[in-house]
């Protein structure tokens, strides 16, 4: 079993997991990932494998080093957004361990998405 270990404080020491963020084919970066806290239990953070609903293509991909990926749903830049997604984000509201770990070529593009959604009227 792959199970993180704690160190008393929640988080293991000295073992970090990079993660590759992969966004319409390009490599914009890597960064440590470390265990966290889902729902009291301590878990390596899952890579994330984004698709678009509308048109099926896969176009972002966050890997963690050893870590399982996951699919999620988000719009392509190509597509329609829905329920106040931003397509081609790959902004995760919800979780902020995955925001700080975004590199600054990621958060570069993620401010030039926000803003012209923003210029569209659609924020
Ligand atoms: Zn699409």
């Amino acid at each position: 079993m792959d199970e993180p270990q704690a160190d008393g404080v929640g988080r293991e020491k000295a073992e970090v997991r990079i993660s590759h963020w992969f966004v319409e084919g390009t490599h914009l970066g890597q960064s440590p990932r470390t265990v966290r806290f889902v729902h009291a239990n301590l878990q390596w953070p899952d890579g994330l494998l984004f698709y678009c609903p509308n048109c099926g293509e896969a176009w972002a991909r966050i890997a963690v080093e050893g870590s399982k990926t996951y699919a999620y749903a988000q719009p392509c830049r190509k597509c329609p957004g829905h329920y106040g997604a931003i397509p081609g984000s790959v902004w995760i509201d919800w979780d902020a361990d995955y925001r700080a770990a975004m590199p600054p070529r990621v958060l570069a593009r993620e401010l030039r998405l926000h803003l012209e959604a923003w210029d569209k009227g659609e924020l």
